[in-house]
């Protein structure tokens, strides 16, 4: 199998991340490297760090994107970190998202004070990790993440929140375009239901994963019309894709 690293994006509707550069500071080596493996799976280059005053030598030398923080680090503790990274000109922008303990609000409201521009709960799941990574890359460099995806005659813009096929609008409900983004952003790879429920309705939800099923179901019969091939697979036993020959045969 091929390191995460060495995985070329090669599909035309991913974005473009190959050159986005994460720095993760945390000294748990298991959730480092588990966030580390998890980023460079969507195409970024990670960096990681185990400690505070590291971190700030690092974010020092430049070139970094975004910063995903833990609070508590030996050395200097993530929350001086990001308090200092903000007061110097060179990286008073750059993207910060904290890993915080679990239920203390006074601690995140801390966080936000200082200058982090989001924060994730720990234990958080991995999805939505990577959902905010995508949200603030977004907010922060929207040039570098093209706010639309397209593959075969299947367009959808997330900032417009369209989709077109060919030359008709598919008028599709929040979820199903939340769904529909989630599998054009992987086009070829098959996601579990329990995979769509925790990208697309959120690591909380307590839904039936027939939930899937059923919105998929108003998906393709959204965007399927007549004798229109049918860009989504139904992998049986598996799941669910966006299928990563559409448009090519
Ligand atoms: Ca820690």
């Amino acid at each position: 199998m091929a390191h995460p690293s060495t995985q070329v994006p090669d599909r035309r509707s991913r974005p473009d991340l190959t050159a986005l550069r994460i720095l993760v500071v945390e000294d748990e080596d298991a959730l480092a490297l588990l966030i580390k493996y998890n980023l460079e799976a969507e195409g970024y280059r990670v960096e990681c760090v185990t400690r505070g005053d590291e971190a700030e030598i690092r974010i020092a030398e430049g070139g970094l994107d975004l910063v995903v923080l833990d609070w508590m680090l030996p050395g200097v503790s993530g929350l001086e970190v990001c308090r200092r990274l903000r007061a110097r000109e060179a990286s008073r922008t750059l993207p910060v998202i904290m890993l915080t303990a679990r239920g203390d609000e006074q601690e995140r409201l801390r966080g936000l004070a200082i200058g982090a521009d989001d924060y994730v709960v720990k234990p958080f799941s991995t999805p939505e990790l990577m959902a905010r990574v995508k949200a603030l890359l977004r907010r922060a460099k929207p040039e570098r993440i093209s706010s639309r995806l397209s593959f075969g005659d299947v367009e959808l813009d997330r900032e417009t929140h369209r989709v077109m096929r060919s030359a008709r609008e598919v008028h599709l409900g929040p979820t199903e375009f939340r769904l529909l983004e989630h599998l054009m952003e992987k086009p070829g790879r098959v996601h579990s239901r329990a995979q769509l429920l925790d990208a697309v309705w959120g690591s909380t939800a307590e839904i039936d994963e027939r939930t899937v099923d059923v919105h998929v179901g108003r998906l393709r019969k959204a965007l399927v019309q007549g004798d229109e091939p049918d860009p989504l697979r139904t992998v049986r036993g598996a799941g669910y894709s966006f299928d990563e020959t559409f448009g090519k045969r």
